[in-house]
């Protein structure tokens, strides 16, 4: 069997995660490519979970991958089912509710004799291979006495409960890759072994399932990362023993950081170490992370935190963490457009200098041709610089829109304590200078603080409202007279109050900065005027009150 055995067939591309952990921006750029690969060619997208690995994968996990593609605007059109999308009529889409299928397979291979059972525990094995690396060989498993056993000493065994596994018969022979973007590869004789296809525990393992699979899906091309390249050696002889068609392979080129460092949760880790190193903390914020969790995490730079507890830490001594997942970027406010822009760049390019474009023009032009050969470079700046221009594109009532269906999912709470007027003021104070959908919620908490929780930064009380000739305070306190006079408290009317007695000042800012230190707590926040009357008369009031006392 070639690959022209597809070639008559309509294009059917897949993404088939391990549902474990949270969906990588590199898997999210395999799943986009598929996506579009297959859109371009009026073909299906199939998504598959692989599932085998049952202690590794979870429902939760299973989910959230589903749903970030769908935030990413990547619909597949087989798979699990979930709201609307996937379903299909080559399900099971979960590899662990196929076993029966796999069965059928295995009992095919052991008949013609192309695999066999083994039963080599784990410390034959790994005596086996200590052995090979004493001869400073490679190990690989031969099996000449496994497969010489007599089928009924096997099936003996077998019905006496012995643990076994089924391996391949890989025959003689170089085995050559073909790759739509890599081009082809040979592996001599010998560099394949008689690898396990189904476990001890009955599972099959991924090359076997993902064979079977690619070909009951009726998979035409296989997109995958390029750490999956010499795996395709596998699946070609396993192909070729089921007399399956075989796919065409493209393997997309990994994406790195910039210092070409793999880019995984490791790197948040590394974050958080520098920023507990630099806070000097021998001891976790009450509420974020387990004491004895924490010191053993401390004392060995090995370990790594969970991802909740690294957040929550992280939240509580203002570390930002680098995102590394779809749901990272999500919530840290990047459009799931600019992301999908932007990774289209990370291995492929449209050809010129073009570089802003949609999926739309993503599915028409996506070809495997322009696909590069080495890691691509994730570029955050660039990423943040789409992601302002994006934002800054947007209309007025787009802005808000999204600010406002973000501000939901991820600060509810923040969004119940605003009236919709003042978010909306908010939103206009913030748009001009917004690079992320999360900044105006990141920037603001001091909206939400009750009044009289407000504190102020002391750096920032020191330099505008104890600092100056005479004082910030001074200016504060009459600003505070000219405002409690004011009984429309709009942008316009605060400008036009405060305006003649800060030209009198010959600086805006001389009052400008002791009113925000006052109400804000900080020397950021939106327009001054705006900030005034997104809080409000009576809360301004209170905390310019409440700032005057305490000095
Ligand atoms: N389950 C594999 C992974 O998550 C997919 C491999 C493939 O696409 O064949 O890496």
């Amino acid at each position: 069997m070639t690959p022209s055995d597809h070639s008559a067939s309509a294009v059917v591309t897949r993404f088939a995660p391990s549902p474990s952990g949270h969906l990588h921006v590199g898997g999210a750029r395999t799943a986009l490519f598929c996506w579009a690969f297959a859109k371009g060619h009026a073909g299906t997208f199939v998504l598959r979970i692989e599932d085998t690995d049952q202690k590794r994968s979870s429902d939760a996990a299973s989910i959230g991958f589903v749903k970030d593609l769908l935030w990413l605007g990547i619909g597949f059109d087989e798979g699990p089912e979930y709201q609307g999308q996937g379903g299909g009529a080559n399900g099971p889409y979960f590899q662990a509710q196929r076993l029966d299928i796999y069965q059928r397979y295995f009992e095919m291979l052991l008949a013609s004799g192309d695999a066999y059972y083994a039963f080599e525990s784990a410390d034959e094995l790994t005596a086996l291979r200590a052995e090979a690396k004493g001869k400073n060989q490679p190990f690989r498993y031969t099996g000449e006495s496994a497969r010489a056993r007599a089928p009924a000493e096997v099936q003996r065994r077998l019905d006496g409960g012995e643990a076994a596994v089924i391996r391949f018969h890989t025959r003689a022979g170089a085995i050559t890759i073909h790759d739509e973007i890599l081009g082809d590869a040979t592996l001599p004789e010998g560099e394949v072994d008689d690898f396990v296809i189904r476990k001890a525990d009955g599972f099959p393992t991924y090359h076997f399932a993902v064979v079977v699979d690619d070909e009951l899906m009726g998979v035409t091309h296989v997109l995958r990362a390029q750490e999956h390249f010499n795996n395709s050696a596998k699946h070609i002889v396993l192909q070729d023993a089921l007399k399956f068609r075989r796919p065409i392979y493209g393997h997309l080129p990994l994406i790195f950081n910039p210092d070409g460092s793999k880019m995984s949760k490791r790197d948040k880790d590394k974050v958080l170490r520098k920023a507990v190193a630099e806070k000097g903390l021998t001891s976790p914020p009450v509420g974020t992370v387990d004491p004895l969790v924490f010191s053993a995490w401390l004392k060995d730079k090995n370990t790594q935190l969970d991802l909740e507890a690294a957040q929550s830490l992280a939240l509580a001594i203002g570390a930002v963490l680098p995102e590394i997942n779809v749901d990272d970027f999500r919530k840290s406010g990047y459009l799931p457009e600019v992301i999908c822009n932007f990774l289209s760049l990370n291995g492929w390019s449209p050809g010129g200098d073009l570089e802003k474009f949609d999926t739309e023009f993503l599915k028409k032009h996506f070809d495997l041709s322009r696909v590069v050969k080495t890691a691509a470079k994730f570029d955050r700046t660039k990423l943040l610089a789409f992601n302002l221009d994006a934002i800054q594109a947007m209309s007025r009532d787009d802005f808000i829109a999204r600010v406002s269906s973000h501000g939901r999912e991820m600060h509810p709470e923040f969004m119940s304590k605003l009236t919709d007027a003042q978010f909306r003021s908010l939103c206009d104070a913030s748009h001009e200078r917004s690079k992320t959908l999360d900044e105006l919620f990141r920037a603001n908490t001091f909206i939400i603080t009750a009044d009289d929780a407000l504190t102020w930064d002391e750096k920032a009380i020191s330099k505008h409202l104890r600092g100056g000739e005479p004082t910030g305070a001074v200016h504060l306190a009459a600003a505070r007279a000219i405002l409690a006079g004011c009984s429309d408290w709009s942008v316009a009317s605060l400008e036009s109050a405060l305006k003649p007695f800060a030209q009198s000042l010959g600086n805006v800012g001389k009052i400008a900065q002791p009113l925000r230190v006052a109400v804000s707590g900080e020397s950021v926040s939106p327009p001054i005027y705006d900030t005034l009357a997104i809080l409000g008369k009576a809360s301004s009031l209170r905390r310019i009150d409440r700032c005057l006392a305490s000095l």
